[in-house]
């Protein structure tokens, strides 16, 4: 069981002789097997809240427990996918996914195959010995998502993984979500720009406003969804406009 609880956490940083408060008391419960998707303009400690679930961060105040374990470092059971894909570029696709399986699989043919299975799952069965510069900025992205996979994390984590990428590629790999989300219902964490993205690919969506959660939205509609039904516009009307009130809370000071 891998969910995600958030109980009352509070992350300052120092910035200079200022102090950021990123998270104010903020609590959460994520689903094992829930895709979870976080809204919210820039600053409202998305990225912090991905950070404390990976172990990158430690926070001042409450508990992060991941699979009732309190979260202390990053670990195995937890893997990211940043937005720009941060492959080592010497390696090909293959042995940049191999390589996360050093410390669990001791044969190095056993690895490789592990790998090459999971870049087919995504998508790149035929490019499994071309190197980083020899793909598209999407290929990479899903070479990073084929290496987070392999490792069978608990937890999936996601910061504006498409952020980069042009619109048509942009829907494939929302296409690929959608399905590996079908396939290993791996518990994820997700922070997107896109209202139409999160309502696209979530069982539930955050929005965050100045370090808290400021509501959490079900999506109740089956896959495949449709972008253009009165039920999802309307959600997402509803959504947008959440996110905009915490916007104007946020400028009154309220
Ligand atoms: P988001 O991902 O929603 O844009 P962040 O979690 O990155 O928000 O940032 C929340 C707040 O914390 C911002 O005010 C940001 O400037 C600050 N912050 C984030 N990381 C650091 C850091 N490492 N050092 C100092 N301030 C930080
Ligand atoms: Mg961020």
């Amino acid at each position: 069981m891998t969910d995600v609880i958030f109980d009352d956490v509070d992350k300052r940083y120092r910035q200079g002789d200022r102090q950021v408060h990123a998270l104010r008391g903020c609590s959460l419960h994520i689903r094992q097997g829930e895709f979870f998707s976080l809204l919210g303009p820039s600053g409202t400690g998305k990225t912090t809240l991905l950070n404390l679930v990976a172990g990158f961060e430690t926070p001042d105040g409450g508990r992060v427990t991941t699979g009732a374990r309190p979260v202390t470092r990053p670990g195995r059971d937890r893997a990211v996918v940043f937005q720009a894909p941060t492959l080592l570029p010497w390696l090909t696709a293959r042995d940049n996914v191999a390589q996360g399986l050093r410390g669990s699989i001791r044969s190095r043919s056993a690895r490789r195959a592990a790998a090459t299975e999971q870049l087919a799952e995504v998508g790149l069965a035929d490019a499994a010995a071309r190197h980083p510069y020899q793909m598209s900025g999407g290929m990479q992205q899903r070479v990073g998502i084929a290496r987070a996979l392999v490792m069978n994390p608990g937890v999936l984590l996601m910061d504006e993984p498409f952020a980069a990428l042009d619109s048509y590629v942009r829907k494939e790999m929302q296409q690929l979500i959608v399905r590996l989300q079908r396939e290993r219902a791996v518990t994820t964490v997700f922070v997107t720009h896109s209202v139409e993205e999160a309502l696209l690919l979530s069982t539930r969506v955050g929005v965050m406003a100045a370090g808290r959660l400021a509501d959490v939205f079900e999506v109740p509609f089956e896959h495949p969804r449709d972008v253009t039904s009165p039920e999802f516009n309307e959600l997402r009307r509803t959504v947008l406009d959440r996110i905009a009130a915490g916007v104007r809370s946020e400028r009154s000071g309220v």
